[in-house]
C-alpha cells in the first residue's frame, strides 16, 4: 500500500469574509494509518497524524465544538501525567484515537468516514461553506507581529522587514481589514506565503471596525456588516479564560440556553443555594430536571443553572436570558438521583452535590471542574459602533422585561419600550406565591378577589417600577398566561406544607392540584381562557395597570400602557375580554378622577389568530406575534420536549436550524407576514411587532425587517445584538434595491 495524504487549503473568495483553516492528512483511515505505522516503523508519527486528522476534520468539516476534542486530549494528558504533547506514547495516542472517533459518533451519530473520497469531498463542501457564512469568523486572537519580533526583524533584515510593512499595508489596503499572513525568509529574500482576513474576538472585530472607519478606509455600513451580530454577546457576559478553558473536560452537552460561562458547586434545591449563599460561598450552579416558578431565588443567588429537561423557551432559559445570567439546558446526557442527590453521567461516572462544574450559556458545553472566567470589558469603540448601528436601523428595539432592574439594564442598552412583560413572573416571590395559590385553590369567587385583592399591591408596585424605567415610552403588559397548575407544588410532601400554610386539608389540596392537572397543559386552560372563566384575574390586573399609570403620571411621568391578551384566536374572545377589562378600567377612572391614555391589544400565537387576522385587527390596537406558540402549534412541536429529536431533523437534512431560535421563514414566517398583510388592509398604522424568542435572533430580525413590522422585543442582554441585526438588515435591504 502507498497511502496518498492531502491537505485542503481554501483561498478567500473576493469580498468574502474569510479563509478556512487548513486541513491536514486527509486520506488517514484505520487501514492506512495502521500501514503508515508498520511501513515507516513509527507508530508514534502515524497515530499522531491521524488523531489531529480527525481533531482537525470534526472542527472544521463538520463544525463540533473544537473544546470537546481538546478537552479529552488534554484529560488523558492529565490521566498519563504528561505535560508536553511529545511526551505522550504511540499507545496513548492509540488511546485518544479511540476516544475522539467515540466522541465523533456521539456528536454527530454515524462513525468518522473511513472512506477517503467522503473526507476529501465533505472538506471541499466545507470551503464553499466557509465562503458562504462567517463560520470561518471563529474565536482566534489577532495575530499580527508583536513589538518584540518586529524590532529584531528590522535590526537584522532591515529589508525584509521595510518590505513586509509596505506588502501588508498593500494588502490591507487592497481587502480593507486586518490581515493574517504567513510567509518566510530564505536567504534574505521574503515570500509571502498567503493572506487572510484575520480572525478575532468580538471586541477585537468592534474594534478594529470603527479604526477602519476612522481611518477612511470603510464606510459607516461596512462597518457594521462585519460585525456578527451573535457574537456581540461576548462582549457582555463573562467568558471561559482561553489557558483554563484547554485542559476542561467535557462532561455533557445542552442547549446553549443564555450566554456567559460560570462555574461553580453543584446545588440541587433552592434551599442548598440559600444556605451555602449566606454562608458567604458565591459559586453556585444549580442543577434541576427543570426549573419552576419556586426556584426564582435559587436562580437569582446561582452564577448559573444546568437543567435536564426543556427547550430554548423553557423555564430556565426565559427567566435566566432575563435576569444575563449563563443556563444550559435540556442537557439529557445527565440524569440526576434524587435520592443520592447525585448525576449520574453517560460514562457512568457519578458527580455529587458540592463537586465543581462550569457551564457555558453560549455553545451549550458542561465542564467538569473550575474553568477561570473572564469579565466583559466595555470600550469606547463599542459605544460609537453602537450608535451608528442605532442610526441605521428602522425597525423598534423593546425588552422582554418583568422587573425595573431587568427595565433599567436593557434601557441602558439601548431599548426603546417594553414589548412582553410576562405578568406570571411578578408571582414567583415567595410572599406572593402565597397569595396567588390561594387564589388558584380558592372554593369560591368571594375568597378568589380576596386573594386577588391581596395581590393588587403587589402587580400594582411592579407597575410603577415598570412605568418610572421607562418614562413614558411603551410598556406592554400581558395578562396571566400559563396554566394555574404550574404554580401549585408537585410532590406530596410539597402538597403537605402548602395545606398547613394555607389551613386547608391535604387531602382537598391534593384534590384541588390533580384537578387541575391536564394531559395537554400548553394547548389548555391558559392564556385568555383563564380570563374568560375568571373575569376577576383580568379586572385585577387591569385596575392594577391603570392605578399604576395614573400614580407615575401624577408624578409627572409620562406613560404608554398597553394591554396584552395571550393566546387569542377569535375576535368573539377577544371582544369578551377587552369589555372585561374596559368595564374595570372605567371604573378606576371615576374612582380616581382621573384618565390615562392606554391600548390594549393582543400576541397573535394562535394559527386561527392568523387567518382572523383582518377581524381582530379590526377591533384591537396591537398585535405582537408570539413566535414561541405560534413555533409549537404550527409544527405541532412541544417547546419544551422537542429537543430530544430535532437533532435527528438536522442530521438527515430535514430542517437546518431549531425553529425555536431562528424563525422558520417557510412556515411560521408565511403566517406572521400573512397576519401582517391582513391587519395592515384592515387598519394602517396597527403597531405590530413580536416577542417570542425569534425578537433576539439575527436572522429572525432580518426576517421582521423584510415583512416591515415595527419593532422586536428579546430579553435584556439582547439588545445590542437585536439593535445591530436591525441595522444590518435596513442596510442591507437598502444595497439591494
Ligand atoms: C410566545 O409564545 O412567543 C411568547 C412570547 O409567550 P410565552 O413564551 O410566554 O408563551
Ligand atoms: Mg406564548
Amino acid at each position: 500500500m502507498n497511502p496518498l495524504l492531502v491537505s485542503v487549503r481554501s483561498g478567500a473568495r473576493e469580498s468574502m469574509p474569510g479563509m478556512m483553516d487548513t486541513i491536514l492528512n486527509l486520506g488517514m483511515n484505520d487501514v492506512v494509518c495502521d500501514c503508515l505505522a508498520k511501513q515507516t516503523g513509527n507508530a508514534r508519527f502515524a497515530y499522531d497524524s491521524y488523531r489531529r486528522l480527525i481533531q482537525m476534520y470534526s472542527d472544521v468539516v463538520m463544525g463540533l465544538p473544537k473544546t470537546s476534542f481538546e478537552g479529552l486530549f488534554e484529560n488523558i494528558k492529565k490521566q498519563k501525567g504528561v505535560v508536553q504533547d511529545t511526551d505522550l506514547t504511540s499507545n496513548d495516542l492509540l488511546e485518544i484515537i479511540h476516544y475522539y472517533k467515540r466522541e465523533y459518533q456521539t456528536l454527530t451519530g454515524h462513525p468518522f468516514p473511513q472512506d477517503v473520497k467522503e473526507q476529501v469531498l465533505e472538506s471541499i463542501k466545507a470551503v464553499f461553506r466557509s465562503w458562504n457564512t462567517d463560520r470561518a469568523k471563529t474565536y482566534r486572537r489577532l495575530n499580527h507581529i508583536d513589538d518584540n519580533w518586529g524590532t529584531a526583524l528590522k535590526e537584522i533584515l532591515p529589508n525584509c522587514y521595510m518590505e513586509f510593512i509596505r506588502i501588508s499595508e498593500k494588502l490591507e489596503e487592497h481587502y480593507k481589514d486586518m490581515q493574517d499572513m504567513e510567509f518566510t525568509i530564505e536567504e534574505g529574500k521574503l515570500y509571502i506565503l498567503q493572506t487572510r482576513n484575520g480572525k478575532r474576538t468580538s471586541l477585537a472585530s468592534v474594534r478594529i471596525a470603527v479604526d477602519l472607519v476612522n481611518e477612511g478606509k470603510i464606510s459607516i455600513e461596512d462597518a457594521l456588516l462585519r460585525v456578527d451580530a451573535m457574537r456581540l454577546d461576548e462582549i457582555l457576559h463573562p467568558i471561559f479564560e482561553e489557558e483554563s478553558l484547554k485542559a476542561a473536560p467535557v462532561l455533557a452537552r445542552g442547549l446553549a440556553a443564555s450566554p456567559g460561562a460560570a462555574y461553580g458547586k453543584i446545588c440541587f434545591t433552592k434551599e442548598e443555594i440559600q444556605e451555602k449563599y449566606q454562608k458567604g460561598e458565591r459559586d453556585l450552579i444549580l442543577v434541576r430536571e427543570e426549573t419552576s416558578p419556586e426556584d426564582i431565588e435559587g436562580m437569582h443567588l446561582a452564577k448559573g443553572i444546568l437543567t435536564l429537561r426543556g427547550g430554548m423557551t423553557s423555564h430556565a432559559a426565559v427567566v435566566a436570558r432575563g435576569m444575563g445570567k449563563c443556563c444550559v439546558s435540556g442537557c439529557s446526557d445527565l440524569v440526576i438521583n434524587p435520592i443520592n442527590q447525585t448525576i449520574l453521567l453517560k460514562d457512568g461516572s457519578i458527580l455529587s452535590a458540592n463537586d465543581f462544574i462550569s457551564l457555558d450559556g453560549s455553545s451549550g458545553m458542561v465542564y467538569k471542574g473550575i474553568i477561570k472566567t473572564k469579565d466583559p470589558t466595555g470600550s469606547y469603540e463599542f459605544d460609537t459602533f453602537m450608535s451608528w448601528a442605532r442610526d441605521k436601523k428602522k425597525l423598534g428595539i423593546r425588552v422582554n422585561a418583568d422587573t425595573p432592574r431587568d427595565a433599567g439594564v436593557a434601557k441602558k442598552f439601548g431599548a426603546e419600550g417594553i414589548g412582553l412583560c410576562r405578568t406570571e413572573h411578578m408571582f414567583f416571590d415567595e410572599k406572593r406565591i402565597f397569595n396567588f395559590r390561594q387564589m388558584i385553590i380558592a372554593p369560591t369567587k368571594e375568597k378568589r378577589m380576596e386573594a386577588l385583592n391581596s395581590l393588587l399591591p403587589y402587580q400594582k408596585e411592579d407597575f410603577i417600577g415598570l412605568f418610572q424605567a421607562m418614562k413614558g415610552e411603551a410598556v406592554i403588559i400581558r395578562l396571566l398566561d400559563p396554566p394555574l397548575h404550574e404554580f401549585l407544588p408537585k410532590t406530596e410532601e410539597e402538597i403537605l406544607n402548602l395545606a398547613v400554610s394555607l389551613g386547608v386539608s391535604f387531602e382537598s389540596l391534593k384534590e384541588k392540584v390533580f384537578s387541575l392537572k391536564e394531559f395537554n397543559p400548553m394547548m389548555g386552560h391558559r392564556g385568555c381562557r383563564l380570563d374568560v372563566t375568571y373575569p376577576e384575574i383580568a379586572k385585577m390586573q387591569a385596575r392594577a395597570i391603570i392605578e399604576a399609570a395614573i400614580e407615575v403620571q401624577e408624578e409627572n411621568i409620562s406613560v404608554s400602557p398597553e394591554i396584552m391578551i395571550p393566546l387569542i384566536g377569535d375576535k368573539k374572545e377577544y371582544d369578551f375580554v377587552k369589555s372585561l377589562l374596559e368595564e374595570e378600567i372605567h371604573l378606576v377612572e371615576e374612582e380616581k378622577g382621573r384618565k390615562v391614555s392606554y391600548k390594549i391589544g393582543t400576541m397573535i400565537e394562535v394559527p386561527r389568530a392568523i387567518v382572523k387576522a383582518d377581524e381582530i385587527a379590526n377591533v384591537a390596537e396591537f398585535f405582537s406575534f408570539g413566535t414561541n406558540d405560534l413555533t409549537q402549534l404550527t409544527f405541532g412541536f412541544s417547546r419544551d420536549d422537542a429537543n430530544k429529536f430535532l437533532k435527528d431533523y438536522y442530521e438527515n437534512h430535514i430542517l437546518e436550524n431549531n425553529p425555536f431560535t431562528s424563525i422558520d421563514e417557510e412556515g411560521v414566517g408565511k403566517l406572521v407576514d400573512l397576519a401582517t398583510r391582513l391587519a395592515r388592509k384592515e387598519k394602517k398604522n396597527i403597531e405590530l411587532g413580536i416577542c417570542g424568542e425569534h425578537g433576539g435572533d439575527p436572522k429572525s430580525i432580518d426576517f421582521c425587517h423584510r415583512i416591515g413590522l415595527d419593532y422586536v422585543s428579546c430579553s435584556p442582554y439582547r439588545i445590542p445584538c437585536a439593535i445591530l441585526a436591525a441595522a444590518q438588515a435596513s442596510i442591507k435591504a437598502n444595497q439591494s434595491k
